[in-house]
């Protein structure tokens, strides 16, 4: 009967946002593992412990008039994590990533380094390994300036212009990757996303065909490739919904709801 009562009480109180709707803010279990899981944060160190061993493996190897060595990264989510946008996502009721807010928050440079990013990417410099910074952001006219702004505010090096590469119009890293291999060795890709390694991987609306790309480099992952984990946002939703910034409507909770009971017991 209380149930009843409170489920009538709502029903004809005036629909506002509230607390209580934001109990079933379809992003809420996805970022509060962003913002308090120590796992989430050791698979930082994870991926930068692994980066040093094949950097320390390639300097071993390194020989005078061989191609300088060097690393090509990703930036959001691989070297910083944007934790105060996704809160403030959540905090406004939001459950998809939502574009505008994100390009008034880029230039507070409010994201924080990576867990274990300042000294690996420390080491590297002090190696003489190069390391690109490639992104694809758009935030208008600034973009590449802002993206330079925010590298310097984590304190990462960063040798020249050339380093870094803003992609605008695009999110096909490949081009520049394949330039930057022409005259270096890379020794490591770094990544949330398996587009920071390959374009072979930007598959939409296939699920299964972008797993099965994945499956035929098994081998790269944690040698070539280290990837970093993101559960909020990527590709991986182009995967399930055609963009990797879909709408937030309800045909698309809908087709998150179906991609989350991809597979579902049949019993009770
Ligand atoms: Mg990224």
């Amino acid at each position: 009967m209380v149930a009843w009562g409170l489920a009538t009480l709502a029903s004809i109180l005036p629909h506002t946002s509230s607390a209580s709707d934001n109990n079933h803010n379809l992003l809420g279990y996805s970022v509060a593992w962003k913002q308090t899981a120590a796992e989430y944060r050791a698979l930082y160190y994870q991926g930068f412990n692994l980066a040093k061993m094949h950097l320390d493996n390639a300097l071993a190897k390194h020989k005078k008039g061989d191609k300088p060595l060097a690393i090509v990264t990703d930036l959001d989510d691989t070297l910083v994590l944007p934790l105060e946008y996704w809160g403030k996502l959540i905090q406004n009721n939001k459950d998809f990533f939502e574009d505008p807010l994100w390009d008034e928050w880029i230039p507070t440079n409010g994201m924080v380094a990576s867990p274990g990013s300042n000294d690996f990417l420390e080491y590297a410099t002090r190696n003489n390994v190069d390391i690109f910074y490639v992104t694809s952001r758009d935030q208008g006219e600034p973009t590449w300036k802002l993206a330079k702004q925010n590298i310097l505010a984590m304190g990462f090096p960063l040798k020249d212009d050339a380093h870094l590469t803003v992609l605008t119009d695009t999110s096909n890293k490949e081009t520049r990757q394949n330039e930057i291999l022409r005259d270096y060795n890379v020794v490591v890709f770094l990544g949330d996303n398996l587009n920071d390694f390959r374009r072979k991987y930007y598959i939409k609306d296939d699920v299964e065909g972008r797993i099965a790309k994945m499956e035929e480099d098994k081998d790269l992952f944690g040698s070539k490739y280290i990837l970093f984990p993101n559960p909020t946002d990527g590709h991986w939703l182009a995967a399930i919904f055609g963009q990797s910034e879909p709408e937030a409507t309800p045909e698309n909770r809908e087709k998150l709801i179906q991609a989350a009971t991809k597979s579902a017991w049949l019993g009770k």
